[in-house]
């Protein structure tokens, strides 16, 4: 919370994003966690967050000794946001549903931010509907989109077609740094910091020029943000504990 706090800090408006799928069954980002988080943002309800604490305790040989422990906090808002308005799709993932349902979503066009309540794949796709609706004329402004969640992974779904990866689960999420591209999986390499020397008229050396640099497309995308700046901020490596070991969710 104090992360999304932050981000959000210099907006007035902010609109909403639930995801009716995923996010909804993990509790991260259903119709719940939305109306809890309206009530954060406009300082209707205090939300809680962890510190670590030192703190003294006598061992077994009566020695005082001291030992860090994560201690629960209650705060409350002190920006209280206007939320414009909510919405929960079905499944913010799919394209064809953000685009149709986002640009007459009651309360979008006043925003200054809006707040994705899911992976990072829907938060892409999201921002990537938003900036089409914009250019078409179907918004009056583009506001900048933030993703609430750290992705550890994304699940399985059996069926359908075609599917283009937009998130590794890498457990850290920098898309709202990256302007929404995700470097991980759009860099050839997962580089954090580039483009490589292999860039090409915008063209990724890896898959011999056929794909798109991820790193001109994430220029690009701050290009458009007018936030250029935070290209040249250096990107630390990715912690691959967080990664890659075995990950598993249970809310049952
Ligand atoms: S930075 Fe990590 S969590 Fe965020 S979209 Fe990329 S792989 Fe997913
Ligand atoms: S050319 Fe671009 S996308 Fe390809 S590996 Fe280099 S930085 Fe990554």
């Amino acid at each position: 919370m104090s992360d999304i706090l932050g981000l959000l800090k210099p907006f007035e408006k902010v609109f909403l994003i639930g995801c009716g799928s995923c996010s909804t069954v993990c509790l991260t980002g259903g119709e719940n966690q939305v109306k809890e988080m309206a009530k954060v943002l406009s300082g209707e309800s205090s939300y809680k967050y962890e510190v670590e604490v030192e703190k003294e305790y006598v061992d077994e040989k009566g020695k005082t000794k001291k030992k860090k422990e994560l201690e629960t906090r209650e705060a409350k808002c002190e920006d209280k946001h206007v939320v414009s308005g909510t919405i929960i799709l079905d499944e913010p993932c799919d394209i064809r549903l953000d685009n149709k349902e986002l640009p007459t979503a009651p309360g979008l066009a006043d925003a200054d931010a809006v707040l994705v309540m899911s992976c990072g794949v829907g938060m892409q796709t999201v921002y990537q509907s938003l900036i089409k609706a914009r250019e078409g004329g179907k918004i009056p402004k583009l506001p900048k989109v933030f993703v609430s969640n750290d992705t550890h992974f994304i699940g399985q779904t059996e069926r359908i077609g075609v599917f283009h990866e937009m998130c590794r689960g890498c457990g850290t999420c920098m898309l709202n740094e990256t302007g929404g591209i995700c470097p991980v999986v759009l860099c050839g390499k997962s580089l954090m910091n580039g483009p490589c020397g292999g860039m090409i008229d915008g063209k990724c050396e890896v898959k011999d020029y056929t794909m798109p640099c991820g790193w001109a497309l994430l220029y690009e995308r701050l290009k458009l943000l007018e936030k250029l700046e935070q290209y040249t901020d250096v990107n630390n490596p990715k912690d691959f504990a967080l990664w890659y070991s075995t990950r598993d969710v249970n809310n049952r």
